[in-house]
């Protein structure tokens, strides 16, 4: 395959064709089919185990085309209750880490901002910011600051924040090493970045894989799929995240993979979901067993300017 010889894994930054297998082809969306005429693969370096969708040729205006797409998950009670607690647990666990009172918080990626009222009602100094402002108007309040756009406009200071909170964002980005590159510059010496994303390796996406080959569709990309929702263009595993936090300056300090095993209480019993969620079941509970979870979560510090 020609355009192997040219790729570059962007956390890695390997470029020798030997090192990168040919995972699939991504899916199109019907109406990425009208923006995108080239032929796109999904590779794996096989150095540090990053999945990524080659050429990296993609614009943000070609991408953004895609994004307009509307799309919502409706969240049950039980559901919403189970985020909330998530939530506390994750920002008591960067507090104990942090060890201080005084704590200037970013969330990226900001959403209706529940973090940002869970951050503000700890007393902390809150930042959010996001490329759309879909914020409720409890988070609008003057303490909470807010900034709509990309991070590289904010002109964040250098070594401004104690803590960066990051859920499902660096799966979207092209370029995650400079995108972390970015967030070394403006965390303070001490200062932790928070990050979940996809897990490449979950034993969930193997037994994905086995089927789509069983169906003979073994040549298509069943991981990450940057044309139809949820638009991941980059794929972690525990190697390559680790990789790309060395990568940017930082040191890992904890990670672990979760999630999977508690989806099927959020559904009535004996309806559709939850009869698959009960087939899916064991897979999750094995995961557990072999740390191969759906999730990635990092606590990364910067140890050193
Ligand atoms: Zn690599």
């Amino acid at each position: 395959m020609n355009n192997l010889i040219h790729a570059k894994c962007p956390v890695c930054s390997n470029s020798n064709s030997s090192k990168f297998k040919h995972i699939g082809r991504p899916e199109l969306s019907p109406k990425a089919k009208t923006v995108f005429k080239e032929t796109y693969q999904v590779l794996k370096c096989q150095n540090c185990r990053f999945y990524f969708v080659s050429p990296q040729n993609l614009t943000d205006v070609e991408m953004s085309k895609l994004y307009d797409e509307t799309y919502f998950t409706e969240m049950t009670k039980w559901w919403a209750k189970k985020r909330d607690r998530d939530r506390k647990n994750r920002l008591d666990k960067l507090q104990e880490c942090l060890n201080q009172k005084r704590i200037r918080f970013l969330d990226i990626g900001c959403g209706e901002g529940y973090v940002l009222i869970e951050a503000a009602d700890r007393g902390w100094e809150v930042h959010g910011i996001d490329v759309f402002d879909n914020r409720m108007q409890l988070v609008k309040r003057q303490e909470v600051k807010f900034f709509k756009g990309e991070i590289k406009n904010a002109h964040f200071p250098d070594n401004h924040f104690d803590c960066i909170y990051m859920d499902s964002v660096l799966e979207h980005l092209f370029d995650p090493v400079d995108y972390l590159r970015e967030l070394f510059r403006i965390t303070k010496v001490g200062g932790l970045i928070y990050c979940v994303v996809p897990n490449e390796d979950s034993l969930f996406n193997d037994i994905k894989r086995l089927l789509y080959a069983l169906s003979g569709k073994g040549n298509i990309s069943e991981r990450i799929q940057p044309f139809i929702s949820p638009y991941h263009v980059s794929g972690f595993t525990k190697k390559s995240l680790s990789e790309a936090a060395l990568q940017s300056g930082f040191e890992v300090v904890t990670m672990r993979t979760f999630g999977g095993q508690y989806e099927i209480l959020q559904f009535r019993a004996f309806t559709k979901p939850f009869l698959t969620n009960l087939f899916l079941l064991p897979i999750h509970l094995m995961a557990i067993l072999m740390r191969k979870q759906l999730y990635l979560e990092v606590i990364l510090r910067k140890n050193q300017l």
